[in-house]
């Protein structure tokens, strides 16, 4: 079944969403990410997926952008101290129910977001977007960054890179299936994340998924999720659409396996439906 944006908000409102996070009376998540003015992607897009989900979104933002629907013209990182004083501030306060984590833009940034974690509450689902590059190949991360970024995976709930992002954080040659798998094994045993979902959408052929999971007897379980290849040319921002409506789902007490599935399908709906809003990349419609 695939779901509209508004079968989503009615369901936020009186729906079986309602029940699956028992407690929680306003689902909320924290999205900690770069700002892109376009509103296709970053913070910007996190938090209108968070709002189709019925979740409150709360948002500390780890760089300006200067950007247009066609290319990335500049990034201006936040002053790491103030990314951490907003996380601990906001933390000492309010409770998310997940976190997505995207664009960290430098080295100085991921070590203090990674100084405030542990101040979440103990089993907050944390969602990773290793934002490495844009499409127009502008860099998000500096190089030197890579490091850290491996640090910050350890115990991240679910880690999601494309190809070219897995490859960089694994050194495996992600072109192939048996490569993704390696990756994948990497990203679990020895960067500690608990599940990774690397995406097939840059590759040749069909565009299919995998999710590597370790399971409660410590072997990992990998999985193909079949993907259909929409031609829908450049649409921006379809990775913090997928890693936000993840954390979303996931702050309203869905499992894994059924937050990864609900997002494809939101993700693939949005890019059947891209809009063109600018001169370039065509934006995830929600019609
Ligand atoms: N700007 C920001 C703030 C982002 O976080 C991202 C991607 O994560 C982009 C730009 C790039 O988006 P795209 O890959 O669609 O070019």
């Amino acid at each position: 079944m695939r779901l509209t944006a508004a079968d989503l908000t009615i369901r936020s409102v009186d729906g079986p969403m309602q029940s699956e996070s028992p407690g929680a009376k306003t689902p909320s998540a924290l999205s900690i990410a770069g700002s892109d003015p376009t509103g296709g992607a970053g913070i910007q897009a996190d938090l209108q997926v968070f709002q189709r989900f019925g979740v409150h979104g709360m948002a500390v933002i780890t760089a300006l952008t200067v950007q247009d629907s066609e290319k990335v013209y500049q990034v201006l990182p936040s002053f790491p101290s103030v990314v951490l004083d907003q996380l601990r501030t906001l933390l000492r306060d309010l409770r998310p129910g997940a976190v997505k984590i995207g664009m960290l833009a430098t080295d100085d940034v991921v070590r203090n977001v990674m100084l405030a974690l542990p101040q979440l509450q103990p089993g907050t689902p944390i969602v990773i977007d290793p934002v490495l590059a844009a499409s127009d190949r502008s860099r998000l991360l500096e190089r030197r960054a890579i490091g850290s970024l491996q640090a910050l995976l350890e115990g991240a709930t679910l880690v999601t890179p494309n190809l070219h992002e897995a490859a960089e954080l694994t050194e495996r040659d992600t072109s192939n299936r048996r490569g993704c798998q390696e990756a994948a094994v990497v990203l679990l045993e020895e960067f500690g994340c608990k599940a990774a979902l690397i995406k097939g959408g840059h590759r040749d052929g069909a565009p299919d998924d995998l999710l590597a999971r370790r399971l409660e007897d410590g072997s990992i379980e990998i999985d193909w999720l079949a993907g259909e290849r929409i031609e829908a040319g450049p649409v921006h921002g379809t990775g913090c659409a997928l890693s936000s409506a993840i954390a979303a789902l996931l702050a309203r007490g869905r499992p894994l396996e059924s937050a990864v599935a609900e997002a494809r399908s939101f993700v693939a709906h949005g890019l059947a439906h891209a809009t063109p809003l600018g001169g370039g990349a065509r934006f995830l419609g929600s019609a």
